[in-house]
């Protein structure tokens, strides 16, 4: 025990009778009214030399504080060879506080190069489960990876059956979070599971948001499993939420920003992420890049933060109007652009991944002259689309690969230089992954897809609306995509099965089925 804390623990004891709070305890004795590890472990953002590992301590994890009083808690990390933690290669301790949910982010270096470690953590008596991580390949080393992507997981609406399945994949090294971890609105009847509060916005209701989800022990074996790379889009803060315009447009700038502060805080506290450190919580940057060797260079975007405001008042319009097609609309903003730009400039990787949230490829959902698209997506954004569809073509054409959510539903796609022209070229593939859970249990059929608007989307190759995820095989030459889907998710439980695959040749364009 460190001095320090020996001594807040003496002055924590002598003062109880005098009224001193426990906020003001540090202590290696913590008063537990239960087991804290109730939301599992997590590692992420992984390195040659290491990773974020994550825990949170929260015995009743849906009260303020976790129900933890104020307790500021040492709790112990250690870092094995094996799951036996016979063979310790790094330990420490990290002082967990009520400020930030009593989370611990430990981020340990000091490892080798593409292995498995496992991780644990204790406090007081408890031991947390047991985690395995993954480090990167060294720069430079064509190692292939096999990898799992993910999104919207709408807890009322679906069981996390494709986690059980997910976490059991084998030889799985990453798993790739797009967003809608939580989602904000408070509770419907009639769901399979119900929230906790009514739609959520102070970040005391967020944390209990995050915990309820957690809570969840599919999802927990999906974090133990493999490192994640987790970005986020609009429902950790507001739905189709644009910079600091809300859903309803009816919030204040400031209104939006402390609202934004709450959920980006809150987020933060519970994903193992390695982002900067903040001034303020109402401008997180997230956007970073993980490396996997020579073989992929993941730039992880924020679609949410920086866009102009949605066109023509958002949802499905026909098009051009209003200010759609203006250039002087983002949505990546400037700083971000430019920052992808450089990094598809300057990556010698083998395959140049955008871990994106909303649809790249357009597609037209109206039969005949009409053109209608989604004002939330890249379709929304036509110029910011041509800009990025440019940089593509010119720093890394038919090696760069888009992976989506958000929209509930698989599509396979071309990547063109100009979708509204039949002679654009391909030059990059895009995989839209479904959803876990959001919508409920799906369908293979779409009603907007059918012979007409095939006709009119030649970019889009497939469609399927279950519930899943995508695994992706990635070599120096080919990536394979298999989407993942299970039955239902109505009820738990049920076996997974392959809907399609699709393997992309790195140099050629187009996507194949397989
Ligand atoms: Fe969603
Ligand atoms: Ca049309």
């Amino acid at each position: 025990m460190e001095r320090r804390d020996f001594l807040s623990d003496i002055a924590f004891y002598s003062a109880v009778s005098v009224g001193v709070p426990n906020m003001w305890r540090v202590t290696t004795r913590p008063k537990l009214a239960d087991y804290p590890f109730t939301l599992g472990v997590a590692s992420g953002d992984p390195t040659p030399t290491g990773a974020v590992i994550w825990t949170r301590l929260a015995p009743k994890p849906l009260d303020p504080d976790g129900g933890l009083e104020g307790q500021r808690i040492v709790t112990a990390w250690q870092v094995a060879e094996d799951e036996q933690f016979t063979k310790v290669v790094r330990q420490g301790n990290v002082t967990t506080a009520p400020e930030l949910s009593n989370t611990a982010h430990v981020d340990v270096t000091g490892l080798q190069s593409d292995r498995w470690y496992f991780y644990r953590f204790s406090a007081g008596d408890a031991m947390s489960p047991i985690g395995r991580l993954r480090t990167t390949p060294a720069a430079g080393a064509a190692t292939p990876l096999r990898f799992g992507f993910a999104s919207c997981q709408h807890y009322e609406q679906g069981y996390y059956t494709a986690y059980e399945h997910l976490a059991k994949e084998s030889r799985l090294e990453l798993i790739v979070h797009l967003g809608d971890y939580i989602y904000e609105y408070g509770p419907t009847d009639g769901r399979v599971r119900r929230y906790g509060s009514a739609e959520v916005r102070t970040v005391d209701q967020y944390r209990a948001r995050y915990a309820q989800t957690k809570a969840d022990p599919l999802l927990q074996a999906a974090h133990a499993a493999a490192p994640w790379v987790v970005t986020w889009d609009d429902h950790e803060v507001d739905n189709n939420y644009a910079a600091s315009v809300g859903e309803l447009g009816m919030e204040s700038d400031e209104q939006m920003r402390i609202r934004r502060a709450a959920g980006y805080q809150a987020w933060w506290e519970h994903m193992p992420v390695r982002v900067p450190r903040v001034r303020s919580w109402g401008d997180l940057n997230i956007t970073r890049r993980i490396e996997w060797g020579a073989t992929a260079s993941f730039h992880v975007l924020d679609t949410r933060q920086y866009r102009s405001d949605q066109a023509c008042g958002d949802g499905n319009q026909n098009v051009p109007c209003g200010d759609w097609n203006s250039s002087e609309r983002t949505l990546l903003g400037t700083a971000q652009e430019q920052w992808l730009d450089a990094g598809l400039e300057a990556s010698r990787a083998r395959w140049q991944v955008l871990a994106n949230q909303v649809r790249v490829a357009p597609f037209d959902e109206r039969a005949g002259a009409d053109v209608r698209v989604h004002m939330d997506a890249w379709s929304g954004y036509p110029a910011a689309l041509d800009r990025l569809m440019t940089s593509v073509a010119n720093r890394a054409p038919n090696r760069t690969v888009a992976l989506t959510g958000d929209i509930h539903s698989s599509w396979v796609n071309e990547l063109r230089t100009q979708f509204h022209r039949p002679e654009g070229k391909a030059i990059g593939a895009e995989f839209v992954g479904t959803s876990i859970s959001s919508g409920g249990d799906g369908s293979d059929a779409f009603p907007n897809w059918n012979d007409n608007t095939r006709a009119e989307n030649p970019q889009c190759i497939w469609h399927n609306g279950r519930r899943g995820y995508v695994i992706c095989d990635v070599g120096t030459d080919q990536w394979k995509a298999s989407y993942r889907v299970v039955p239902v998710v109505s009820r738990p439980g049920g076996e997974v099965n392959t809907a399609a695959e699709f393997i992309v040749q790195n140099g050629r364009p187009g996507v194949t089925k397989v």
